[in-house]
């Protein structure tokens, strides 16, 4: 057997996506690898595919047990003997697992990393012919990354502890240069074969809105979207139960997820979710990591989150089959102060004083660029492309943004108010001050302080006091982001920067695109860069039918419905209404197992459905 042989008899697919081919070839030649592909890329199989034809077991160390849950719910259905070991399990199946595995019953076997210590596990490894060490989430090692797990840092101590050392492959979808460069040493790679794939998810599309209110504009956005999955992330718990009773009582059926919540009640929260008795979720970033739910159609942000590294994974989330799906942001300037609120209350205990400082001004730093996100008027997926590092063309004409109608506002006047208020400021008193002071100034406030320093004496005291001071707060954010203002570092202090000058001497004139405020009715639909094609009205109807098959065998076998097949394999079988076995095979996404487990109940429905409109043609 050969990859090509297991890629089309397990897995159902005709082709590798970028990347896996050199990632699987590395590792069956022997050598380690780093995976660094976007959610939804396809980095299970690299390690899937190998495992399959590697002589010994895959050990896979993935973080989440419900994603380990789902994950071998999937390769068993597909054929691949795989089980996991974690604290979900009795002891008695535990005791069974380690049994089977002794006997080289698996070629996979998913483990939490907090096994890894432990004194049971490490005997039954000795015992084992481990061919392949796959970490998932790898980022989850570096402190510098988003989601760091002092548990993962035992990987490397567990790898030395091995009689032979195997084969080390990583893979995680959000590694800056310097994240990477922690996996590559904490985790000990040797000389790895590295593969970076694009961030970009052509069948995502991105929006920003900053709605009025927030929760009619959900409301719009559910109802447009009634029947598909969606995730909606709130920043808090209080956020989460708020916004889940108020879909409730509009008759959304909703599932909610926080860290608040009985265990019990969790889960059951999730299983309806994932299996679509309840299409949307309402949840806290908690909620997430352990989905591995492909048919999300769209992830709402009701808040602004921390960083664009936590909101492309959580956007990210959504259309992981490859169909069409939202990304849609909808944000308040409040988001930005309860941001940075949360910055500075959290705080990992397990860090000396100086590092959780310098983890401290890291965290800073991206929540300006997510703030950025959120203002920018340029293309929403450029810019997101810009951050992760990676070249694109100027504008991807499928964003909100690119998409959105803009206004250019003259902001010249308001722009030489706030430049020379600044200018003035640091004149009278010798040094900068930060973006609130320079705000009471220009409003004209009665604070104590502002008084105390003598600014109320200044000719620009309250030269901007008929504006609202989020307004003016905005401004001075857009001269930040325009180089005409520079925030200093060390303070956050303010001052004049790039053509500050010529703005105040009227030589050069200040515009800010304004997106047009009508609330836009429809952000996503119809005009995505790749898009699936619309079926043909025959394949849509049949679509319905090998749906509903799909919904029974789900149903039968307790699985969420995508494990069984994915939309995208359904659409295509739609379209190529296969009439045998052989035909069969050739949709994507059947495999020679699922051809045999479930091929005949799709061959009996597709010919049903076709008798029938041959009835009615007859009629
Ligand atoms: P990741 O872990 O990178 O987020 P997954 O491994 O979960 O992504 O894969 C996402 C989806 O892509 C899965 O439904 C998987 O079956 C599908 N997929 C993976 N490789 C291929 C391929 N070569 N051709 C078609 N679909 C693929
Ligand atoms: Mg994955
Ligand atoms: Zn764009």
């Amino acid at each position: 057997m050969d990859k090509f042989s297991v890629l089309s008899q397990y897995f159902g697919y005709s082709t590798f996506r970028q990347g896996q081919e050199r990632l699987i070839d590395a590792i069956l030649s022997g050598h380690d690898a780093l995976g660094v592909m976007p959610t939804g890329g396809g980095k299970s199989l690299c390690y899937q595919v190998p495992a399959l034809l590697l002589p010994g077991v895959t050990l896979v160390i993935s973080p989440l047990i419900s994603l380990m849950k789902d994950q071998v719910a999937a390769l068993n259905r597909a054929g691949v003997d795989a089980a996991f070991l974690n604290s979900s399990l009795t002891s008695e199946e535990q005791f069974q697992v380690c049994r089977l595995a002794r006997q080289g019953a698996y070629r996979l076997l998913y483990v939490a990393p907090e096994r890894l210590g432990a004194e049971s596990f490490l005997a039954l490894v000795q015992g084992l012919d481990i061919a392949l060490v796959a970490v998932d989430e790898a980022h989850c090692i570096s402190q510098w990354g988003q989601d760091f797990r002092p548990s993962y840092l035992k990987i490397g101590d567990f790898l030395s502890a091995l009689p032979r050392r195997p084969v080390v492959a990583a893979f995680t979808a959000t590694a800056t240069g310097e994240v990477q460069r922690d996996i590559v040493r904490l985790l000990g790679l040797r000389d790895p074969v590295c593969e970076v794939t694009g961030f970009d998810r052509p069948n995502l599309f991105f929006d920003v809105l900053r709605p009025a209110d927030k929760l009619s504009t959900l409301l719009k956005l559910l109802r447009d979207r009634q029947g598909r999955s969606g995730i909606v992330y709130c920043a808090t718990r209080a956020g989460v139960d708020r916004v889940a009773a108020a879909l409730e009582e509009r008759g959304f059926p909703t599932a909610r997820y926080h860290a608040g919540m009985e265990d019990e009640a969790r889960r059951q929260n999730q299983d309806d979710f994932q299996f679509d008795r309840k299409p949307v979720m309402v949840a806290t970033n908690a909620f997430g990591m352990g989905i591995d739910k492909s048919n999300v159609g769209f992830v709402v942000h009701y808040n602004m989150p921390k960083s664009l590294e936590a909101y492309y994974q959580e956007a990210g989330r959504a259309g992981r089959d490859g169909e069409s799906a939202d990304c849609i942001l909808l944000w308040s300037p409040g988001d930005i102060a309860t941001a940075r609120l949360l910055l500075e209350s959290s705080g990992n205990e397990e860090l000396d004083e100086k590092t959780r400082e310098l983890v401290r001004r890291q965290e800073f730093r991206r929540l300006d660029a997510m703030v950025g996100y959120c203002r920018t008027a340029g293309c929403l997926r450029g810019y997101l492309l810009d951050y992760f590092g990676q070249d694109h063309p100027p504008a991807c004409g499928s964003c909100g943004n690119c998409r959105g109608e803009f206004r250019q506002e003259d902001v010249t006047t308001s722009a030489q108010m706030i430049l020379s208020c600044v200018v003035r400021v640091r004149r009278h008193l010798g040094y900068s001050v930060g973006k609130s002071l320079i705000l009471q100034t220009l409003r004209g406030s009665r604070d104590a302080r502002v008084a105390s320093l003598g600014l109320d004496r200044l000719s620009t005291y309250g030269l901007m006091a008929q504006f609202p001071a989020r307004q003016v707060r905005e401004l001075i954010d857009f001269l930040v982001l325009e180089g005409l203002l520079r925030v200093e570092p060390a303070h956050s202090t303010l001052a004049p920067a790039g053509d500050a000058a010529l703005v105040l001497r009227g030589e050069r004139t200040v515009t800010m695109a304004v997106r047009a405020d009508r609330p836009r009715e429809e952000p996503a639909g119809g005009r995505r860069k790749k898009a699936a094609a619309p079926l043909p009205p025959q394949a849509e109807g049949l679509l319905s039918a090998l749906k509903a098959t799909r919904a029974r065998l789900a149903q039968e076998e307790r699985v969420p419905i995508y494990i069984i097949f994915s939309n995208a394999s359904l659409s295509d079988m739609a379209v190529k209404a296969p009439r045998t076995r052989e035909e069969l095979l050739q949709v994507s996404g059947v495999g020679e197992f699922k051809a045999a487990r479930y091929g005949q109940a799709f061959l009996d429905a597709i010919a049903d459905y076709q008798r029938c409109r041959k009835d009615e043609h007859l009629d």
